[in-house]
């Protein structure tokens, strides 16, 4: 019998906390945390992402300064305003979404953050201190799908994880994390051959693809936990994850729904690592 993973349970848990203690901060007399979000452009989905991070810093009692900025705009006017918001002592985050129009150069942009206020953990200066284990900001989705794995007593230590997709922003920090806690760690992508024998040695795995029923039950390992990352339309149009779900679900030991496992958790670390780029403020200066 499976049981389900629920990233929204812990997620209104972890935010609850953000929001004790931004009141316990505000009560010491402390800044309100803030977090600046710049949205370029008018993509509709980017749109919703910002809206919804704007209801959590709500939620969590932390101050959101929004950025919504036409398509226009221009990257050399984006990067002075980066550096503004660098320099503004009373701004801790600062939040790119991402992708942007494609006349920007991304990567140049991620890189103009501070890294003390990447709270996406996308600066390249973060990106090492996770890879040789140093303490500082941790992407948002692999470290909520860690919080989920540890609340639900799974530890990756000598288990076999297998991660399929290798982008920077879930697959390879996903990797790299269960690596840190010790799993045994194999990941797949675009050029794996014979992927399902690979799926198929997995005590933990990890998809994140990003196409709809890719995971099918003879991929899986009876037992195994599995963790669906993939953010899908079916069909029908409704949000669906990269796991046949009503398939591999009797197969699986525990499992992430989609909505409602990975995406809750990969906002709240968020405003985690919001609270924690105040907190930093105040021991750096
Ligand atoms: P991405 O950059 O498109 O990467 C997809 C990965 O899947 C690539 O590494 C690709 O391999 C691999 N892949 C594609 N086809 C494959 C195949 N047939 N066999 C094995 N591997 C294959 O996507 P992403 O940004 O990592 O996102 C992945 C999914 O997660 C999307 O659905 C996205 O919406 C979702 N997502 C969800 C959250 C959340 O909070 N829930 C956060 C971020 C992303 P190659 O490298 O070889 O091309």
């Amino acid at each position: 019998m499976s049981e389900r993973m629920d990233g929204k349970a812990l997620a209104a848990k972890i935010k609850k906390e953000i929001a004790l203690c931004a009141e316990k901060r505000a009560a010491e007399g402390k800044a309100r945390p803030c977090l600046a979000v710049i949205l370029v452009g008018e993509d509709p989905a980017s749109a919703v992402y910002v809206r919804n991070k704007e209801k959590d810093c709500v939620e969590c009692g932390i101050e959101s300064r929004p950025y919504k900025l036409p398509a226009d705009y221009g990257e050399e006017a984006l990067l002075s305003l980066i550096d503004r918001l660098n320099d503004d002592p009373a701004v801790h985050g600062i939040l790119v979404q991402l992708p942007l129009p494609k006349r920007y150069d991304q990567r140049r942009v991620i890189e103009r953050i501070s890294p003390d206020k990447d709270v996406d953990a996308f600066h390249p200066v973060n990106v090492g201190r996770m890879t040789i284990g140093e303490k500082g900001f941790l992407p948002c989705t692999p470290a909520g799908i860690l919080e989920l794995l540890d609340e639900y007593g799974i530890d990756p230590a000598g288990k076999n994880c297998v991660v399929v997709g290798r982008s920077n922003i879930v697959g390879k920090p996903m990797a790299l994390l269960l690596l840190r806690r010790n799993g045994t760690v194999t990941v797949a992508h675009s050029k794996t051959r014979d992927l399902a024998d690979i799926t198929r040695r997995a005590d933990i795995l990890v998809s994140a693809v990003g196409k709809a029923g890719f995971i099918r039950a003879d991929m899986v390992k009876p037992g195994a936990v599995i963790v669906d990352v993939g953010m899908n339309r079916n069909e029908e149009g409704k949000l669906c994850g990269d796991v046949d779900f009503a398939a591999c679900e009797p197969l699986a030991s525990y499992i992430t729904p989609v909505p409602g496992g990975v995406g809750p958790m990969t906002r709240a670390i968020l405003m985690k690592n919001t609270l924690y780029a105040a907190e930093l403020k105040e021991n750096i200066g």
